[in-house]
Parts: C-alpha cells; structure tokens; sequence
C-alpha cells in the first residue's frame, strides 16, 4: 500500500513520551531485572523501528516481536541485542534465527525434533536460542505439564550444538483485572512447573505490561513490556495506573471541503444522515481503509477544540462532520490527541467501537504516514 505523504491525514508519533513511559518502568524494576520492548505488530502501529530506538534510549535491553520477519527487520535496522519471537515459528526457519541471533518461542517437543533436523543440514556453526514457552492457563501454546517440559529440555540437553536452553516464561491471561483468583491460579500452575527445573535458564519471565505494572513481585529477571510502553493503560479504565502513562500516538487531519446543509440534504451512503435545519459540514480525507472504523459514525473528531459529530457513514477515504460554523478548508482536525481542552483518546475509540485501544492502534494501515516528534 502506498503511503499518503500528499494528504493531510497523519499519525504524529512523540518518542519522548515513549522514552518517558519505558523509563518509568525500567527504574521501577529490581536490580537485576531487565525490560524487553514488544515491539510487534509495527510496535502497536507506532513504527517498530522508531519505537525499538526510543526504547532502547530509554533502557531496553532487547525486543520481543511475533513473528520472524518482524525480528529480521529489526537486525536489518542494525538493531544487536537480544530478539525473542513470541510466536511459534516453523521449525524450517531454525538455522536463519540461529543465524541471526534470534530467539524461538518452543512449545513443544516435536519442534524441536523438526527443527534439529534443519540445524543439522544447515551446519550454522552456533546454537538456536530457544525459550520455552508454558501454558499455565492461557490455552495459547505452550508445555503443560512437568514431564513433557522435561522432555523438553533433555532433548536440547542431548542436542547441545543445535539448542541453547536461554528462557523459560509463560503468558497470563488475566493481569489487567482487578479480580486476580484466576491470575493467581496461573501464577500457581507457573511454580510449579518452573519448580520443576533442576538448572534455570537465562532468562526467567511471565510479566507482560500489566503484570509489571500490578503484580511487580512476580517479574522474576525479564519483563515483556508493551501496550504500557506506548501510554495505554492495559485495563483500559478498570485499574489506576501506578504512574502517569503518556499516549504517544496522535491522529490528525485537515478539513478538505466544507459546505452547509439545508433541511432535507443528506449525507453519505445509504443517506443515513439527513439534516433537520440548516448545518455546516466539513469533510476529512480519512476512513476505514486507514483504519478508522466504519463503527465509528456517531463518534466525533476535534475542530478548534470542539467535539464535532461523524455523521453519515464513514466512507473508505473521508468522513463527514457536523461543524458549529463555517470553516476554512486547511482548519486541523483531530481525530485522536488533544486540542486545545479537549482530548480524544484511543480509549475512547475503543469504547465506542466496544473493543480494546490495542486493536485500534495496530489497525491503523500503512496508508497513513507516520511522522515522528
Ligand atoms: N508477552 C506476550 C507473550 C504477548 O503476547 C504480549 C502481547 O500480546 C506481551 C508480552 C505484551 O503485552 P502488553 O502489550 O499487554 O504489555
């Protein structure tokens, strides 16, 4: 997909705020304790790139992505610190990370046997780092249970120069709710398997975003930070977060075309809208093939500091808005930020579209620039 650079329609990303929300918790960790940037999915929409470089101006010692050519583009960027893929990738790929010094999440034993037989056709001459992933209630991926973990590590014990043994971790579910009966059932799963080790690995982590903020004491000596690094509360508005959290994107636009209305005139397709009296209208260049939902007729952008309505449907390329009054083509719209008082945030978006900020963020396409404070 191209990207836009000739519309007015932009996401302004300010890398102090993430610098800042990335330290916060980095200073907040115990000693000894590390801080890996998730920075998958184009780091939550943000640019990877540019997030992976503030992160690490801001302390990370390395990134967790989800997929291997996420990984490939931060080595490609020139990026050397450690690289863990949270997904499961195909065990054909093992002699490229071995290569490239990333790091496999293993969920099973049979990966590993096929994987073997890759890095030992391909003589890399050094080991795929591997860390283990558990299932201890998040029916993801991952060993369940003591034995077939064993099982797990005796095969790499017994294939030493394909296999390095570097982290153990598991994923929860259910951090972000103030309710914790099932993320301390979890918690209780992950000892005891993690009890089960007679040799801890490197790295030993179960702490995602809202682990690390809320339930500190289990991090262990890693935490995946992601969602919290970018300013998001991870349970949205059902938990206070323990330090202020910057949004560090912002979503602006420019009225392209503004008209009035009389009584009777409608509004997009389906003419769904229809004024009642006579009305201003302007259009903005932006619409669900950027990533602004369909859904979100109804909602409202900010035009000089007020809340102006989307009526009509949202179309793929622009969207319409009822205006207090005339303005002139060029006046800024602001469909996630602040203006002036008031302020849109991805939170917000997310509730009106009934889902979560992190869905919203990363949906937002290539087709939209980024531009970096
Ligand atoms: N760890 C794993 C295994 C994940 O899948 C994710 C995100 O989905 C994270 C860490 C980061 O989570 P968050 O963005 O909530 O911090």
């Amino acid at each position: 997909m191209v990207v836009g650079v000739h519309r007015p329609t932009q996401l302004v990303i300010d890398r102090q705020a993430l610098r800042e929300n990335i330290q916060a918790e980095v200073n907040r960790l115990d000693d000894g304790c590390e801080l890996f940037m998730v920075v998958k999915a184009n780091g939550y929409g943000h640019g990877a790139v540019q997030v992976a470089q503030a992160a690490k101006d801001a302390g990370a010692s390395g990134f967790c992505v989800a997929i291997l050519d996420e990984a490939l583009e931060l080595r490609a960027a020139g990026f050397n610190e450690p690289i863990l893929i949270l997904g499961v990738t195909a065990p054909a790929d093992a002699p490229l990370m071995a290569r490239e010094k990333i790091s496999a999440t293993v969920a099973a034993t049979d990966w590993l046997i096929d994987a073997d037989r890759y890095l030992a056709l391909a003589k890399e001459g050094q080991p795929l780092r591997v860390h283990l992933g558990l299932d201890t209630g998040m029916g993801r991926i991952g060993f369940r249970t003591p034995t077939s973990l064993q099982a797990g590590i005796d095969f790499m014990g017994s294939n030493a120069d394909h296999f390095l043994f570097e982290g153990i971790f598991t994923h929860f579910s259910t951090a972000d709710d103030p309710d914790d009966t099932y993320f301390k059932k979890q918690l209780a799963n992950w000892q005891k398997l993690v009890g089960s080790l007679t040799k801890r690995p490197r790295y030993v982590h179960v702490s995602n975003s809202a682990t690390s903020l809320w339930h500190a004491a289990c991090n262990d000596n890693l935490v995946r930070f992601g969602v919290a690094g970018y300013g998001l509360n991870p349970s949205g508005t059902a938990i206070a977060e323990p330090y202020r959290l910057q949004p560090a994107m912002s979503l602006t636009s420019e009225l392209v075309h503004c008209k009035e209305l009389q009584p009777g005139d409608s509004v997009s397709y389906g003419a769904t809208y229809t004024a009642q009296q006579a009305e201003w209208v302007g259009t903005v260049p932006i619409g669900y093939a950027d990533g602004y939902e369909r859904r979100l007729q109804g909602f409202h952008v900010l035009v000089d500091g007020q809340a102006c309505e989307i009526i009509g449907r949202v179309c793929m390329d622009q969207l319409m808005v009822r205006l207090p009054k005339e303005y002139h083509r060029g006046t800024k719209v602001t469909l996630v930020g602040q203006d002036g008082d008031a302020t849109i945030s991805l939170q917000d978006i997310a509730d009106y579209c009934g889902t979560i900020h992190y869905e919203i963020a990363c949906g937002f396409t290539s087709r939209l620039p980024r531009y970096y404070l």
